[in-house]
């Protein structure tokens, strides 16, 4: 599928800032990692494009609605299975998605299709709904400090804001997606306890979410760490509920994705030319490219398809 996904929007992101404050490769955090290389991979992973949302939301420049439906529209014939259309935030907090009515309304929704969206609380859940959303997704960080710095609340009142949400989503039917932000590390605390994602993972999938999505927001994670996160994860919620979501500032993006794979994770974030970054977290770069996880897949033999 998708054999050739154009770089239709530039990504205007400058360099990337290395979080200073984090240090992963101190001697005495070096330990040998086991990446089994015999576990078999998935027949089939599923590709959740996030570009339109997560990717856009870090451009400064505001990008008019007409240009996202048919970026939106661009990515469904590619084919494409999941696209996250927009988000239900206020535009006090993103501007940039101050038109989601709007590209709810504009995209040509494509049979088979999912275009889930971000909602941060049951206001912006019924504007989803209203406007036509079949999905939506909530999130939570595994991180107090970035939770506190980013939304001024703890990890558990974060996640139980989300619970009247889950209660009109589950009278209407309504699928609910997971985020977790800040898997492998976070900018505040650094590293980020694999006990912590898993509690946090748990929380999510016991409240409904049918699928947590495990964000490396910063993009500082590395093989090993992926693999020790997802070992304690994958006591708490069951594998086919997982799906990983990798920046790639240090390049780690495909070799954590990989590792993954061979974990038993078949469903994978990624956004179109590696858009984004997050607003919250300086110094992220871009999400992983998703026609980069697509060649990677296609050589591994792995289907995409719908
Ligand atoms: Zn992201």
């Amino acid at each position: 599928m998708a054999a050739v996904l154009m770089r239709f929007v530039p990504c205007s992101l400058g360099p990337a800032v290395v979080p200073r404050s984090l240090s992963f490769s101190s001697s005495a955090a070096v330990r040998a990692v086991s990446l089994s290389t015999t576990k078999p991979l998935p027949e089939r992973v599923k590709i959740v494009e996030v570009g339109p949302r997560d990717g856009l939301q870090n451009e400064k420049t505001i990008v008019p609605a007409e240009v996202k439906i048919r970026l939106i529209d661009m990515l469904s014939e590619a084919g494409l299975p999941v696209i996250e259309a927009t988000s239900f935030v206020s535009p006090k907090w993103v501007p940039q998605m101050a038109d989601q009515e709007e590209v709810m309304r504009g995209i040509q929704r494509k049979p088979g299709v999912n275009y889930p969206v971000l909602t941060p609380n049951l206001k912006g859940y019924r504007a989803a709904v209203t406007a036509g959303a079949k999905e939506v997704a909530i999130f939570g960080a595994a991180s107090e400090l970035f939770s506190k710095k980013n939304i001024n609340c703890s990890v558990e009142e974060s996640l139980q804001r989300f619970e009247e949400v889950m209660k009109a989503a589950k009278q209407e039917g309504i699928p609910v997606r997971g985020y977790i932000s800040c898997v492998l590390g976070c900018p505040y605390e650094g590293k980020v306890s694999p006990v912590k994602v898993a509690e946090v993972a748990k929380r999510l999938y016991s409240m409904g979410c049918y699928e947590i999505s495990l964000g490396d927001t910063i993009g500082v994670g590395t093989p090993g760490g992926m693999a020790e996160m997802l070992e304690a994860v994958k006591k708490e919620v069951p594998i086919h509920a997982l799906a990983v979501h990798c920046h790639d500032t240090y390049g780690q993006a495909l070799a954590n994705i990989l590792v993954a794979l061979q974990n038993g994770v078949s469903v994978v974030d990624s956004s179109v030319a590696g858009l984004g970054g997050c607003p919250y977290a300086q110094g992220a770069s871009g999400n992983v490219a998703t026609e980069d996880v697509i060649y990677m897949l296609n050589g591994l033999g792995i289907h995409t398809t719908l």
